[in-house]
């Protein structure tokens, strides 16, 4: 079995002296999940500036499927960057460009024709998702659902749920958007059980449509297949269909945010094929590039055609570099049958969180889909009060023992899993092995300071 490089204490000096200048010349809005500087990456494991390793269970927030730095990435980058790094699709065309577009009409669901168009984060193309709906309906509506998180830009934000710290003083807001109840089971919104509910959550976007909302002034419905930052929350079978057959009832756009389900997460291509979903348009991004910036938008044809020319596009949209790497990405996927490599990945990490959870009270669930899992803690597991000082606890005893591991939920107290899906055995039963002894060394605490009457 491997060992991980331990040279110093965490954070080592290195890192703390950056980190003297970081609070110097940073926002300090811009958060960190750990005190450390990267020296460098691959595949599953990274290296901190004083030459500690860590087994990366972040995958740069789902962005690195593929892993970190894998030869052929840095090949395709070198190759492209030699021929040219920018000349803005705009001015002069480039076949890579017109190439991913093609790859990714055919790769995601649906059998109908599909167009695209490239920009650099995943807020950007939520924004121009919600152009296009709106250019080819002529209706401004646009709902969402609670939990859900597309961004920090003014339209994203606004689509988000979580507040603090993502909306505080940010408005106001963009107008026209709506939100609706997710199939949280674990916390139903309606105090409801499944199956007995019948899935009464998902009626909701029907009864908002009869009631609060007229269908003809809603663009579309932008959906999370399984929430992300919201924490990991996988709905049942039925609510995406009911969802669809509403909107196509009613002439509403579905458009699926897979920035952080897409490209093997979930153990399929795209996490909207668990529920044979084919939405009207997706929003790609994170693991499409491998770490490079890219982000795309593709859908039926018809929607991706109707903004005047000139009313999409961007300086630096579907960079020369962003489209070789993705290129090699879904090659990649495809070649090394990651989605496969995903599922056993997702089974396996399942299993030791169930076993953890039989063990550690302050698990309280279970969930996710493919290698995209997570657990959620509580303080207790009948009141379900959502453990989050413990939640940090744990993680900062995962980076202090070699986990890089990040949190998420409305209240974070969820720990998710974004391994990337080249990670061998060996680092991934180590990961494990120290998240286990995190959470134990967490329980002990709270055991003892309970024991003792300490005030929490
Ligand atoms: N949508 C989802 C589902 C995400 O997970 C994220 C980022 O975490 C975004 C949108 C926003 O992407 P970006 O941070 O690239 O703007």
């Amino acid at each position: 079995m491997r060992e991980l490089r331990r040279v110093t204490d965490i954070p080592g000096p290195q890192s703390r002296a950056l980190l003297a200048r970081r609070q110097q010349a940073v926002s300090k809005a811009i958060f960190n999940e750990t005190p450390l500087f990267i020296a460098k990456g691959r595949g599953a494991v990274v290296e901190d500036v004083d030459g500690n390793e860590y087994v990366d269970f972040v995958g740069g927030v789902g962005a690195l499927n593929v892993g970190h730095a894998s030869a052929e990435i840095i090949d395709a980058i070198r190759e492209q960057s030699d021929k040219f790094v920018h000349v803005s699709f705009q001015i002069m065309m480039y076949e890579s460009f017109v190439a991913l577009l093609e790859r990714l009409a055919d790769l995601t669901p649906g059998q109908f024709p599909k167009k695209g168009m490239f920009a650099n984060s995943g807020a950007e193309a939520i924004e121009n998702s919600v152009k296009v709906a709106r250019a080819h309906t002529r209706r401004p509506g646009v709902i969402t659902f609670f939990g859900g998180f597309h961004g920090r830009t003014l339209l994203a934000m606004t689509l988000t749920t979580k507040h603090h710290p993502f909306k505080a003083h940010y408005g106001p807001y963009a107008p026209g958007t709506y939100r609706m109840p997710f199939a949280y089971c674990y916390r139903c919104p309606l105090k409801l059980r499944y199956p007995s509910c019948e899935v009464a959550c998902a009626d909701s976007l029907q009864e908002m449509l009869e009631t609060s909302l007229s269908g003809d002034e809603v663009a579309a419905v932008v959906a999370e297949p399984v929430l992300g930052e919201g924490g990991f929350v996988v709905p049942p079978s039925e609510f995406w269909p009911i969802i669809k057959k509403t909107c196509e009832r009613y002439g509403i756009l579905f458009i699926a945010d897979e920035i952080q389900t897409g490209f093997g997460r979930t153990g399929k291509m795209f996490a909207s094929e668990h529920w044979q979903l084919e939405p009207d348009v997706m929003v790609l991004s994170k693991s499409l590039a491998a770490g490079v910036p890219l982000s795309a938008v593709v859908g039926r044809a018809e929607v991706l055609d109707a903004p005047e020319v000139g009313g999409l596009g961007g300086t630096f949209g579907g960079s020369p570099l962003g489209c070789a790497v993705a290129l090699k990405v879904i090659e990649q996927i495809e070649r090394d049958k990651l989605l496969d490599r995903s599922q056993t990945i997702g089974n396996r990490i399942r299993a030791r969180f169930l076993e953890m959870k039989e063990r550690f009270p302050l698990i309280g669930d279970v969930r996710g889909l493919g290698a995209m899992i997570a657990m959620e803690l509580v303080r207790d597991p009948d009141t379900k009060e959502p453990a989050t000082t413990e939640t940090d606890a744990v993680l900062k005893a995962c980076y202090e023992n070699g986990l890089l591991l990040l949190s998420a939920g409305l209240q974070g107290n969820v720990i998710r899993c974004l391994t990337p899906l080249v990670i061998s055995d060996d680092e991934l039963g180590l990961g494990l092995d120290i998240l286990e002894r995190a959470i134990a060394q967490v329980s002990g605490a709270r055991a003892t300071a309970q024991v003792s009457g300490v005030a929490e």
